[in-house]
């Protein structure tokens, strides 16, 4: 089934890649051979016939003939199943009353590290309740197959056979696109970025979480978005990304394709982190969830949210970042000290503006924090505790701005945080 809206028909032929669905509710009787134990998206209507881990009924003696499996899945877009003569299946109803179901084939590779995803995506799904919205279905299905991980509504397909960490990681991440993808129904054949990416970044700080708590193995990271601008700027520094305005089948290299849909998606939001503040964005975030559940958000829908919750003028970053391959390059110029003042020329050597965080260290080694705000913002971010002092707006047009302080300064560094996205990071600091 292809969506209809005002854009027209989306029928896209299917190439593998993504696809844009209607609503519906999904009633599904499968008949199958007895030997086949089902896994699906939805709530199973027969599982006191059925028993093995849906009710606790004793499995009928029989095996022979066929068994007839009924689900229902209301408001979803998609419907799967999964059958297997050796699935094994556990439940655990998480701390929302979500009841999570697991469907595996037992063996050495798989077992141990099965019987521990409940209690640990149990933790995650809190988390992501409190950050990204609450998960509105009342189950989840996590069933092993496919080829690696791919997401439907109320369930996933996941390959099994993995450590902890990957299998937690494939777990989270598939579970997130029903934020992004499943509720959030955008259309990810023109703008993946916003499925993959998006779920990617909550994917990336559910990780982190599960860290801090120890209930994965590896280090909980102060930011754990770095890694994906970082990727980003080296892929772009290749010449070989393309704008995210490219529909998903239409890209040139697959390498193109998913470093704009998972990485640069992914930045988009750190970006908006950045030129916000922490705080603000995260409540944007989940007003965006709030306002767009279950309707079909497009690019300008998702940057209205954050303009409204935030009170800036976001356009000139939707249309730098969205339609072009444009990035910013920030650099401290000239630093000259003349009766105990000291002059800091900043430069802007490239085209797309951004507002800048700039620390400064004086020589009698106290520090302080600056914020130039774009005039195109028509306000500037939020900081949370920090002292900061605001300067005048830079004006996009202008290639120097000049800041004035009234000491001797040592050091100073554009954005500290590492988050924002600037093509060489090399000129960012300058040191007496
Ligand atoms: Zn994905």
């Amino acid at each position: 089934m292809c969506e209809y809206d005002y854009q027209g028909w989306h029928a896209n032929p299917y190439i593998g890649r993504e696809f844009h669905g209607v609503w519906g509710d999904f009633d599904v009787k499968i008949n199958i051979d007895k030997k086949y134990t089902l896994a699906a998206s939805g709530v199973l209507q027969n599982a006191d016939k059925i028993g093995r881990g849906y009710a606790d009924v004793k499995r009928a003696k029989s095996h022979k003939g066929k068994i007839e499996w009924h689900f229902k899945a209301e408001n979803v877009h998609d419907f799967m199943w999964g059958a297997d003569k050796d699935y094994v299946v556990d439940s655990k109803v998480f701390h929302d009353g979500t009841k999570v179901y697991f469907a595996y084939i037992p063996g050495p590779k798989t077992t141990d590290n099965w019987k521990l995803l409940p209690d640990i995506l149990d933790n995650a799904l809190e988390y992501i309740n409190a950050n990204y919205g609450k998960y509105p279905y009342p189950v989840y299905s996590f069933i092993q197959g496919g080829d690696g991980g791919m997401e439907y509504p109320m369930a996933t397909l996941i390959t099994g056979e993995r450590n902890i960490g990957s299998l937690v990681g494939v777990s989270v991440h598939e579970w997130m696109h029903s934020w992004y993808q499943m509720i959030l129904g955008t259309n990810e054949s023109l703008y993946s970025w916003m499925d993959e990416g998006f779920t990617s970044w909550a994917s990336a700080a559910t990780m982190n979480h599960l860290r801090a708590r120890q209930l994965i193995p590896g280090d909980f990271v102060p930011n754990p978005h770095i890694r994906s601008v970082e990727g980003f700027v080296r892929f772009a520094n290749t010449g070989n990304d393309q704008p995210l305005s490219i529909h998903s089948d239409h890209f040139k290299t697959n390498r193109a394709y998913g470093v704009a849909a998972y990485t640069k998606g992914a930045v988009c939001l750190s970006q908006l982190q950045y030129i916000m503040g922490k705080d603000v964005f995260e409540s944007a975030l989940l007003r965006y969830f709030e306002t767009w559940k279950f309707k079909h958000p497009n690019p300008n829908d998702f940057f209205r949210i954050m303009e409204l919750e935030s009170g800036l003028e976001l356009d000139w970053f939707k249309e730098y970042f969205v339609y072009t391959r444009d990035m910013a390059d920030y650099a401290v110029g000239e630093v000259t000290e003349q009766d105990g003042k000291t002059r800091i020329d900043l430069m802007k050597l490239e085209q797309m503006p951004m507002p800048l965080d700039v620390t400064v260290t004086f020589e009698d080694g106290a520090t302080k924090l600056f914020h130039i705000p774009i005039t195109l913002m028509r306000g500037e971010k939020k900081f949370a505790k920090q002292s900061v002092e605001v300067l005048k707006d830079w004006a996009w047009t202008h290639p120097i701005y000049t800041m004035e302080v009234d000491k001797a300064v040592k050091g100073v560094q554009i954005d500290a945080s590492n988050m924002m996205m600037d093509r060489n990071r090399e000129n960012n600091v300058w040191k007496k």
